[in-house]
């Protein structure tokens, strides 16, 4: 028998801690949220990307009445990037969410839809995207995408199985 583990280390900042670029990427997507569409879940997610040049992408969930037709704030994010800045760099990401007008004490990590979105970017861009997941009790921090979907599958994987063939 053999056996591995697989460690995320993620490191909690109060905003004291936080530099200025890490405070104003987090206030966008707590700012993000107000632009949510969500009258069935009334829970607003918000998402900041900062790209490579400094600019900050904003996304928030949308919601639809046939449930499976909404997306995410992550993606709406990313796919609006990708459309409009291709070939840009993301440099990191920033969620935050509120309901009840409150945000969440705890951090709101991305669904595992959407961390597959967003491996799939880093990949793609051969530099890691740092993960800030804001809650009022503290912004996690991980510094990259891949750290929060182990085992993951990408096309690594694909042309593995191709080569083996
Ligand atoms: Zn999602």
């Amino acid at each position: 028998m053999r056996e591995y583990e697989i460690r995320t280390r993620v490191v909690v900042l109060d905003e004291q801690e936080q530099n200025a670029t890490e405070r104003e990427l987090i206030s966008a997507a707590r700012r993000a949220t107000e632009s949510s569409y969500s009258p069935y879940s009334h829970f607003q997610v918000g998402v900041a990307l900062r790209l490579q040049d400094g600019e900050i992408i904003l996304g928030s969930n949308q919601e639809n009445a046939s449930y499976p037709v909404g997306t995410c704030a992550e993606r709406t994010a990313l796919f609006w990037c990708g459309a409009n800045r291709p070939g840009t760099v993301i440099t990191a990401i920033a969620i935050a969410a509120q309901t009840g007008g409150r945000f969440t004490t705890d951090p709101i990590p991305p669904c595992g839809m959407c961390r597959q979105a967003l491996l799939e970017v880093e990949h793609r861009q051969g530099t890691p995207i740092r993960v800030l997941l804001y809650g009022e009790n503290g912004t996690h921090c991980i510094n990259s995408v891949r750290d929060l979907i182990p085992l993951s599958f990408d096309s690594d994987n694909m042309e593995t199985c191709n080569t083996q063939t």
